[in-house]
């Protein structure tokens, strides 16, 4: 038996957990495998991070059924729950909200004990499907990493046990640490249109969230406000569903919107660091921007990570609203400083350290009375 199936599918997955997977394979004796759910498959959604992180190659990759939601989660629990059957571990981790933590049904159905990274955030939007989705994995898990405490409170408000959450920071912020005398070198990597494009002041955006693009009013009140930036190019790398959502519209955006199709992350970081600010429905995009001090507009009606807006980094913009421009509150923000609220960039050591000492211990599993908040003392009688 190994001690860990970790299980990633999306590109800002291996972003996140870049640290965490080099840090388990080069300093712990934990033994495991690393697998790819297959939910992010393309060379610049998938493979452009590996390399430009020095992530591991997963030890396995599943093939997806590449369909709607309801196919990648199927595929996903089937493929998990075939793996399995074959290869047994003490722990399944899983990071974040998407359709590749939905896998953990497969877990569950094996009882292995669940762990959960990014656990206990909330946009209480429950539109979302990440929002559901967060919320059942948070319920099938055995160990939550917390980033924040206010995280925390949200899950012990939904009665999790104190006794199974640890609170870490987030590791974004370890990745961005480590990386940030590589970002300069993402123009490398630029054609020469966008070197060309980012010479001169520019907004970066980025929007792939299903509320705002599945949604009519939504999607054109974003576009609206693309097209009101006029002074300045507007860099958009545009996710693949996006351009087909936008294709399919009657809406037109302005020549200055320039759509590219999507980056890696040195590129990225490169764009967004030199950016006068970003325009994002991005969870870790605002996250980044937050960390680095670039101000930002948010462009959701809830947000699981209200900290940006705590300490005046980022304007909310709500899509579902008659348009009501943020430009100007945005451009105040430019060159205004903050405190970055989402930890020290030793996130990633701290959860290392924990999966090492619960896998030495093989102490994984909750499943003791004491272990919940209410009183369960009726359930175990006799
Ligand atoms: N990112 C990237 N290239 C792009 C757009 C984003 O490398 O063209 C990175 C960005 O730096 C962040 C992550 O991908 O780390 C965000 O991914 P996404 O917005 O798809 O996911 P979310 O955070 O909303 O789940």
């Amino acid at each position: 038996m190994k001690d860990l199936a970790i299980i990633l599918g999306i590109r800002p997955d291996v972003i996140r957990a870049s640290k965490i997977l080099k840090l388990l394979k080069s300093q712990s004796d934990i033994e495991f495998d690393f697998i790819w759910s297959g939910q992010h498959y393309s060379e610049n959604m998938k493979d452009t991070f590996f390399k430009q992180l020095n992530v591991p190659k997963p030890d396995f990759e599943f093939e997806i059924n590449k369909g709607s939601d309801a196919d990648i989660v199927s595929s996903t629990i089937e493929n998990l729950f075939n793996h399995f059957n074959d290869h047994k571990y003490k722990a399944a981790v899983f990071l974040g909200d998407t359709n590749t933590v939905m896998g953990s049904i497969a877990a569950a159905q094996h009882n292995i004990p669940i762990v959960h990274i990014e656990g206990c955030m909330r946009s209480y939007d429950w539109r979302m499907p990440e929002e559901k989705y967060r919320t059942v994995i948070d319920h099938l898990s055995d160990r939550i990493y917390a980033y924040l405490e206010n995280y925390k409170s949200q899950g012990l408000n939904e009665g999790i046990s104190e006794n199974i959450i640890k609170v870490t920071g987030n590791p974004i912020v370890d990745i961005i640490n480590d990386n940030l005398k590589y970002f300069d070198s993402g123009q490398d990597y630029l054609s020469e249109d966008i070197l060309n494009l980012s010479n001169e002041k520019f907004v970066l955006a980025t929007c792939h969230r299903r509320e705002n693009i599945l949604d009519k009013k939504s999607f054109e009140n974003i576009i609206n406000l693309f097209n009101e930036i006029e002074d300045v190019n507007v860099i958009f790398p545009m996710g693949y569903k996006t351009q087909e959502i936008l294709r399919k519209s009657n809406v037109n955006l302005s020549n200055n919107v320039k759509i590219i199709d999507p980056i890696g992350y040195l590129e990225f970081m490169y764009l967004l660091k030199n950016s006068e600010y970003v325009a994002t429905d991005s969870g870790t995009v605002v996250e980044e921007a937050c960390i680095i001090g670039i101000p930002s507009i948010q462009m959701r009606f809830s947000t699981e990570r209200p900290e940006v807006y705590d300490v005046n980094a980022s304007i909310k913009f709500d899509p579902t609203q008659d348009y009501n421009s943020p430009i100007e509150q945005v451009t105040k923000l430019i060159g205004t400083n903050w405190n970055n609220p989402f930890g020290d960039g030793n996130s990633s050591e701290i959860i290392v350290e924990d999966l090492k000492q619960l896998s030495k211990d093989d102490n994984f599993k909750k499943h003791k009375p004491s272990d919940y908040q209410f009183d369960t003392s009726n359930s175990f009688k006799g």
